[in-house]
């Protein structure tokens, strides 16, 4: 069986799949770590339990985690040995990492120093990695980074116009984040239109309350809406986007505010709801707007408005466009983002059909008109899985060949969620 781990800064999200990746047989969720109100949510082929309990690290919540997968009643698994692999999401890989790999002493000093360009998720990243090491003992863990996707993002795209020294001694550089969803999607879309891959050109629209825009280009990304942390690029939930940095100077020197008080500022107090002043769902601003608020029209404008242009901006980068995809929370789920966006984009050869685009999803990922040039799909994304996917290719064989079905529970036959 194959287990994916997702440390953010206060959850832990996991899946356990078949090894043939066919079939979920659990996940969960355990959330507010370190906070009140902390609780664990498991889900096994329709049984589990949601439970509020103190969950005062990382580590806490992977032993959680492991007793939920062996509980007497809705447990999957006897022994820790029924797990085959472990994939990790790491969002922080900087220049080093570009493809996922398996864990040595190497791979987790190399983490360690890139805590620094991810302070609040590294750690968390790390942290998951060495309880899954304790707990699993003999098990392979394997690190699947947002980032790695982006590596291959060319130079006059990805350094900044600053000292190159900056560049070449410090790595300030873009690198770019839903490196994983995106590679994902971008698999899927040719899956879907049965291209290949290596011939098309798209632009990925990770829309959820991280928003990140994404030039494919036969395949490799070859430019990424966000920079070097994670509040440039296009707005989100409570991130600016990219914004004149003279404006931090004014903030800082002008308006007296502390340094610490402006980074409050850029990652939790703007975009939607920093225009908006009421929320950063996008449910919210949109119902809001449509009952005539000015400043949730506003947000609206200003999200719909960038991404465009990003759609745009990277159209020419490429010198082409054969599909525009919608994917994550607000890209699957917002016909009314998707139409907005997509209006105004006809001399790119974009034109969706407004009938299916209202039924969109799964069964209908095709959105585009019957006279569009550019394919618009609707994709779902599916960070997880990709992760087992890594996972998987990463396996040693002989692994993957020994039996471990006994302490399974029989779930190698597994139910469906
Ligand atoms: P995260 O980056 O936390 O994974 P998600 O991908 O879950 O985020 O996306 C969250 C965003 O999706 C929120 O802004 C939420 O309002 C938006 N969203 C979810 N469902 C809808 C919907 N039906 N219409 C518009 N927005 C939606």
């Amino acid at each position: 069986m194959i287990l994916t781990i997702n440390c953010g800064s206060s959850s832990l999200k996991y899946q356990l799949y078949t090894t043939d990746l066919s079939e979920v047989v659990a996940k969960g969720l355990i959330a507010r770590i370190g906070e009140d109100g902390s609780y664990s949510d498991h889900k096994a082929g329709g049984r589990g339990e949601k439970v509020e309990l103190p969950v005062p690290d990382h580590k806490t919540a992977l032993e959680l985690m492991l007793a939920s997968l062996m509980h007497a009643d809705y447990g999957v698994i006897d022994c820790p040995a029924a797990i085959t692999a472990i994939g990790h999401r790491a969002v922080h890989g900087g220049d080093v990492f570009v493809d996922s790999v398996v864990v040595d002493d190497a791979v987790m000093a190399q983490l360690r120093a890139c805590v620094g360009f991810a302070p609040l998720h590294n750690p968390c990243n790390i942290a998951g990695i060495e309880a899954a090491m304790r707990l699993f003992p003999g098990v392979p863990n394997i690190v699947v980074f947002d980032t790695a996707f982006h590596q291959t993002v060319p130079p006059e795209a990805h350094v900044y116009a600053l000292p190159y020294a900056l560049y070449a001694k410090s790595g300030i550089r873009k690198y770019g984040f839903h490196g994983t969803s995106c590679r994902y999607v971008s698999q899927a879309t040719a899956d879907l239109l049965n291209w290949p891959i290596e011939d098309m050109k798209m632009v990925i629209c990770h829309l959820g309350n991280g928003v990140t825009l994404t030039a494919v280009d036969g395949g490799r990304s070859v430019d990424t809406s966000i920079g070097f942390g994670t509040f440039g690029g296009v707005p989100m939930g409570t991130r600016s986007g990219d914004f004149d940095p003279s404006i931090i100077f004014h903030l800082v020197n002008q308006l007296g505010m502390s340094l610490k008080d402006v980074e409050t500022l850029c990652y939790h107090k703007s975009g939607l709801l920093g225009v908006s002043g009421v929320s950063n769902d996008m449910r919210e601003v949109t119902t809001r707007a449509a009952d005539g608020d000015e400043r949730c029209r506003l947000a609206v404008e200003i999200f719909v408005y960038q991404i465009k242009k990003t759609i745009g901006a990277y159209a020419a980068a490429m010198n082409g466009l054969d599909a525009l995809v919608f994917t994550a929370g607000i890209g699957e789920n917002s016909a009314e983002i998707r139409t907005r966006i997509c209006s105004g984009l006809g001399f790119l050869g974009v034109r969706i059909d407004e009938a299916t685009n209202e039924v969109a999803r799964d069964g209908y990922p095709n959105i585009s008109a019957a006279d569009a040039s550019v394919a618009t799909l609707v994709v779902p994304t599916d960070e997880e899985r990709m992760i087992a996917m890594d996972t998987l290719r990463l396996t040693p064989d002989h692994l993957l060949t020994t039996p471990r079905g006994v302490s399974a529970r029989g779930y190698e036959q597994a139910r469906p969620l």
